[in-house]
């Protein structure tokens, strides 16, 4: 038996690795780097803290994540593993202790704040004392382009210059290509093996459908699929929390409000109701969920669209925990796109980081206008892979119609191209479906070549294919001209007659006819 599987064995009481936790383990215990990326719940903590008690020296664990150290260390002294924290919690004679049991050699693992890491003095005592290694954990917190992002994670490349001999394993788990890279780079570890491991929920149901009725569509699906269950609801802002969480207790759905912007105390106490009672609904903000393990959630619904597919896939995530069938469900439209388009444009970022976001969003678009099976391709992001279509999904369960919308696509781009691409969303189907009203009339646009080409479909099937023109690309919305509509490069094949388009049908009235289920 190796040294790894009795440590696993007797120390952590489990029999066996997961894949691919032996593999990466045996490559830190014989002083390979590692990069891993594995979702939450993976099992990333086996993966330094074995290689820590294997080999000589304590296991330095680099975490930003301050809150949850001394919930770590105490499960890890359960063990029997002598593991300690350094962090602005402690006073000063705990840092003395720590300090000397370090240099001491009494320590197995040492969870270090990256601040508190990068300080001389940390450094100096380290450069004395033997390291089994560095675990760099939430690794993703080195990318600038995240939302993540923690300037102290810039200087842990310092590590690799100090220590060269000691092996660095990096952790995260969300991570895409780019951001991989970007981590591999920032943190010298371009030379370290990359471990992709196990993003595949399959208990939970992906669920991505237009938005027409929010609320009803969210208080329908709760009540037929999800009555008396425990799920989270994630909104953008802080009000549209607050008034969907009072809305559905209006409507006898058992729901409380997280944001941020609460009071320390309500937030905490709506966070412990929920995780201890049965069945209540948290209507949240991005903020909740960091470090929450709540098993039995049922669902995760989304009012508003995801920035990131990796926030997609984080939120989503937190639902069938216990591997119990779970559904992510999600509505989004035109205006979500917009708006967070416009979100985008006004934060304060540099030109590049903009357009690293819109790229970011893009995916997201991608994932919601697919016509494929969903989960394929949210694996596929990660660098993941199924082979087959997964069964369980909205696009594999029932799937999607499409429609040949060259034609259609065509005269919505030459109206916006003949309109001067100075107009938004519904002063161009106004055109296109040639109605006179006064603001046609006074810009003239009653005489345009265009005006009353698309008299054929309705004003709903307009905006589906401008929300799918928009969300492939082949027109961007202005936001500094009010939602402006213009082409992309990507649009002049399909103009001049060169590609065709399939585009999803939503329920279009164009058609008439009812979407089939599959049984
Ligand atoms: P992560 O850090 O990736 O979110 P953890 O390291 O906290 O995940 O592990 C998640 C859970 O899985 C923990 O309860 C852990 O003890 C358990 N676990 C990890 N590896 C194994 C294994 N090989 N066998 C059984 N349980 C494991
Ligand atoms: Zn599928």
């Amino acid at each position: 038996m190796t040294a790894a599987l009795e440590t696993l064995r007797a120390v952590f009481g489990y029999e066996t690795f997961r894949e691919p936790q032996d593999a990466i383990i045996d490559g830190v215990i014989n002083g390979r780097d590692a990069l891993v990326i594995m979702p939450t719940g993976g099992g990333k903590s086996l993966c330094y803290q074995i290689p820590s008690l294997v080999r000589r020296g304590c296991g330095v664990v680099v975490s930003p994540l301050i809150a949850l150290m001394q919930d770590q260390v105490d499960g890890l002294r359960e063990l029997g593993v002598n593991a300690a924290f350094l962090n602005s919690s402690l006073d000063s004679q705990q840092v003395r202790e720590v300090e000397s049991a370090l240099q001491g050699g009494q320590l197995d693992l040492l969870y270090v704040a990256p601040e508190r890491l990068v300080q001389p003095r940390t450094l100096d005592l380290l450069l004395r004392c033997d390291i089994a290694l560095f675990a760099i954990d939430e690794a993703h917190c080195v990318s600038q382009w995240g939302h993540d992002f923690r300037a102290d994670y810039l200087q842990l490349n310092l590590l690799h210059e100090r220590f060269p001999d000691v092996p660095r394993i990096a952790l995260t788990a969300t991570a895409d290509a780019r951001t991989r890279r970007e981590i591999a780079i920032r943190l010298d570890l371009e030379d370290a093996r990359h471990y992709i491991a196990g993003f595949d929920r399959p208990n939970i149901r992906y669920r991505i459908a237009l938005k027409q009725n929010p609320r009803q569509q969210l208080l329908a699906f709760l009540r037929s699929e999800h009555a008396g269950d425990a799920g989270i609801v994630y909104c953008l802002s802080r009000r549209k929390v607050e008034e969907t969480a009072r809305w559905l207790q209006e409507e006898g759905i058992p729901a409380l409000p997280y944001h941020a912007g609460l009071p320390a105390a309500e937030r905490s106490a709506n966070q412990s109701r929920f995780l201890r009672e049965e069945g209540l609904v948290i209507v949240a903000t991005i903020a909740f969920g960091m470090g929450i393990d709540k098993p039995d959630v049922r669902f995760v619904a989304h009012l508003d669209l995801p920035k990131t597919v990796e926030a997609y896939y984080q939120e989503t995530g937190r639902a069938g925990r216990d591997g119990l069938p779970a559904n992510a469900w999600l509505v989004y439209g035109l205006q979500d796109i917009i708006k967070l388009r416009q979100m985008m444009d006004n934060s304060a970022g540099s030109e590049e980081h903009k357009r690293a976001e819109q790229q970011r969003l893009n995916a997201m678009l991608g994932l919601c206008e697919i016509t494929s099976c969903r989960r394929q391709a949210l694996l596929h992001y990660f660098g993941d892979t199924l082979s087959d279509p997964c069964g369980n999904c909205d696009t594999c369960l029932q799937p999607v119609e499409t429609w040949d919308g060259t034609e259609a696509a065509q005269k919505a781009l030459s109206a916006v191209y003949r309109t001067g691409q100075r107009f938004g969303v519904s002063h161009v189907i106004d055109v296109l479906r040639g109605l006179e009203n006064e603001r046609v009339l006074q810009l003239d646009h009653h005489r345009l070549g265009v005006f009353g080409i698309g008299a054929d479909l309705g004003a709903n099937p307009w905006r589906s294919v401008f929300r799918q023109l928009v969300a492939r690309g082949y027109l961007s919305v202005d936001m500094e001209r009010y939602g402006a509509l213009r082409l992309q490069e990507k649009a002049r094949p399909l103009l001049k007659g060169e590609e065709s388009l399939a585009l999803r049908k939503d329920s279009s009235p164009a058609t008439n006819t009812r979407q089939k289920t599959r049984q």
